[in-house]
């Protein structure tokens, strides 16, 4: 590999570089980590270490590191036609294909694409059309979203909004109007003595006391995450978006999903929304959609939504330079058919899952684990002060990272939230790497521990 300079490109870094979500002055004094090669299931640094990423990039990359024909697609839609735009009543086949692609894939008559850049916008998206559905429609004040505390929904003034990262809402104004929240699904720290089915039903009818708080005809739509990924994998219990869904009917409250973590095999189905066993009316896509190899971003709609819209809806004042670009669909719909072609949702959901699964509660029985929870191919640690009980750290977070950071020195990259070790790998993990997973985190935590 070529030599580079770390400590130059890390001073010019720390000059010139605003890392999103970080203490910039901290990072500047310990230095990026910079990373400078992926094959399959590993990354590189530039220091030389080889990583068995664990977290897919940052959610993302479904299909590994590496695939040459993604970016072969690229190139020869760069080559071909690098962009056009779909403003002036055009468009570009492949993006014609990725909506028609997408409408099969995903569950029942979500039917109608629109393109943005990145998950964010997917969210900004929804949000302004949802509102716009009802309110052509004779129910303007319908307007209300419905999220929940410690969701994220993005980092946009709207997608920032839906979220419900406290952090977040501090910086900026946040949330703009008539956006409200609910507590969210985590029954290690909220389900008390409830079975965990039995709280997901206690947990959902918050929603329910929400709308009849705010009132039916104010509340456009709820949104979440099917798995809330970026405050910690909370799996909500198997009953919980039944009833989510039970209630939105019965209200015509428009069901949200955002799929950005999601969507694309990460639950082992190819949405969340199958895996909890609802059909929601709009969902938003971005990572997994390309694996991570070029921005793309979705809001999906159903025949209803959608129809309103067409028809009823005048002329759409929404889009991005970039909606539907013309290489990122490519990109995407070559992705898609290596997913299928390869069989790897479902490979990951028959057979990697569920030894992963296997694994994974072998690591919880580590004396640092209060809880191991999977669903398919997304799941967390809870790292604990006493075993058996469910209690946090009284200082939240420390262990975490000090776990995070033993993992990075022994090969292994996991995120931490808090005290929670999250893992979302690749979908195109081998028993192999399972295995060294669990070998390399077992150490971490043991060395962890060891600290303490
Ligand atoms: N929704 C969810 C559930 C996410 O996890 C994320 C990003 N982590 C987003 C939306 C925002 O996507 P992006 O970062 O592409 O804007």
């Amino acid at each position: 590999m070529e030599h580079i300079d770390i400590t130059r490109l890390q001073h010019l870094d720390a000059e010139h570089h605003l890392h999103p979500f970080n203490d910039n002055a901290a990072l500047a004094k310990k230095g990026t980590r910079i990373l400078v090669k992926g094959e399959g299931a590993y990354v590189w640094d530039a220091e030389g270490h080889k990583l068995l990423d664990a977290f897919a990039g940052l959610w993302c990359v479904n299909l590994g590191y590496g695939r040459r024909e993604l970016g072969e697609a690229a190139s020869r839609q760069m080559t071909q036609l690098a962009y056009y735009n779909s403003f002036f009543q055009c468009t570009v086949e492949p993006t014609i294909q990725l909506a028609v692609k997408l409408a099969e894939l995903t569950p029942a008559d979500l039917n109608h694409a629109f393109f943005t850049n990145s998950g964010s916008e997917a969210n900004d998206t929804i949000l302004r059309l949802v509102r716009h559905f009802w309110a052509v429609q004779d129910q303007p004040q319908k307007n209300i979203f419905i999220g929940r505390r410690n969701g994220y929904h993005g980092t946009t003034m709207a997608g920032a909004s839906l979220g419900g990262m406290a952090g977040m809402h501090k910086q900026g104004g946040l949330p703009i109007p008539d956006i409200h929240h609910i507590d969210p699904p985590f029954w290690f720290a909220d389900g008390g003595d409830l079975s965990p089915d039995e709280y997901g039903i206690v947990a959902a009818r918050r929603l329910e006391q929400k709308i009849l708080e705010l009132g039916p005809d104010r509340v456009a739509a709820f949104i979440g995450e099917p798995i809330m990924g970026a405050i910690g994998v909370y799996i909500p219990p198997m009953t919980y978006w039944k009833e989510i869904e039970r209630i939105c009917r019965q209200y015509d409250v428009l069901l949200v999903a955002d799929e950005v973590i999601c969507g694309f095999g990460r639950t082992g189905e190819w949405f969340g929304s199958q895996y909890f066993g609802i059909t929601p009316d709009v969902m938003t896509l971005a990572k997994g959609i390309t694996s991570g190899y070029i921005p793309l971003g979705a809001a999906m709609f159903n025949d209803r939504v959608a129809g309103v819209l067409k028809h009823q809806g005048g002329e759409l004042a929404h889009g991005c330079t970039y909606s539907g670009h013309p290489v990122c669909t490519a990109v995407a719909l070559e992705n898609i058919r290596i997913l299928q072609e390869e069989g790897i949702v479902d490979r990951a959901r028959t057979e990697i899952a569920p030894y992963l699964a296997e694994r994974w509660a072998e690591l919880g029985e580590h004396r640092l684990v209060g809880e191991a929870r999977i669903a398919g191919m997304v799941g967390a640690l809870e790292l604990v002060p006493r075993k058996g009980e469910r209690r946090f750290f009284d200082e939240r977070g420390h262990v975490g990272v000090l776990c995070r950071d033993t993992a990075l020195k022994n090969g292994l990259i996991l995120r931490a939230t808090y005290d929670s070790m999250l893992l979302s790998p690749p979908l195109i993990w081998t028993r192999e790497q399972v295995d060294e997973l669990f070998e390399k985190a077992w150490k971490s935590l043991d060395e962890t521990a060891a600290t303490l």
